[in-house]
């Protein structure tokens, strides 16, 4: 079976940056498990995965712009130590991330640096502006289930309960439609 629209693809990979260092991996322990046209992974992923099967493998160079986006200086900005109530000094270091509900959701920023009372924040995807070296093992694939294309995301079992590869609970489908 090739990987096409809603076929749930498992994967095993290695992702790395131009210096050759390992960003994330997923292993045989912990496969990663991702739904084939809802836009659950990186555009150029995606691409790459079109039309592989089970035990193919490969070596895939994706640029930021069908990664996690170029890098927006715009995003980049100066805010008051305040906005940080709670978050001790030991922990608001230049490098820190922190979740931050914005207009366009949640959002992850970064820490930039600290000046006295003024905390500059970068709002960019922690890997924007960065080229992905993905190695990547094409494990399983199988047709998703109505409930996994009604829900826009794989189950780890086909079943409900549990999310392959992502963090639960962040649209709450499955809270409703599946009783947890
Ligand atoms: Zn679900």
């Amino acid at each position: 079976m090739k990987i096409s629209q809603n076929k749930v693809a498992t994967l095993t990979y290695t992702l790395k940056n131009d210096d050759g260092e390992i960003i994330d991996q997923a292993d045989e322990n912990a496969p990663f498990q991702y739904m084939h046209g809802s836009g659950g992974i990186i555009k150029g992923l995606e691409k790459a995965l079109e039309e592989k099967q089970a035990g193919d493998d490969f070596h895939v160079v994706i640029p930021p712009e069908d990664a996690y986006g170029v890098r927006d200086e715009k995003l980049t900005e100066a805010v008051p130590r305040s906005m940080f109530e709670g978050i001790s000094d030991e922990n608001l270091v230049a490098g820190a991330q922190f979740h931050a509900s914005t207009a366009h959701g949640t959002q992850i920023i970064t820490i930039a640096s600290v000046e006295g009372d003024t905390v500059n924040i970068d709002a960019n995807h922690p890997l924007a502006g960065e080229t992905l070296h993905f190695d990547v093992a094409v494990k399983d694939v199988r047709d998703a289930s109505e409930e996994e294309i009604a829900h826009g995301h794989p189950h780890a079992s086909g079943g409900c309960g549990s999310h392959g590869g992502q963090e639960e609970n962040t649209d709450g489908c499955c809270g409703g439609n599946c009783g947890g």
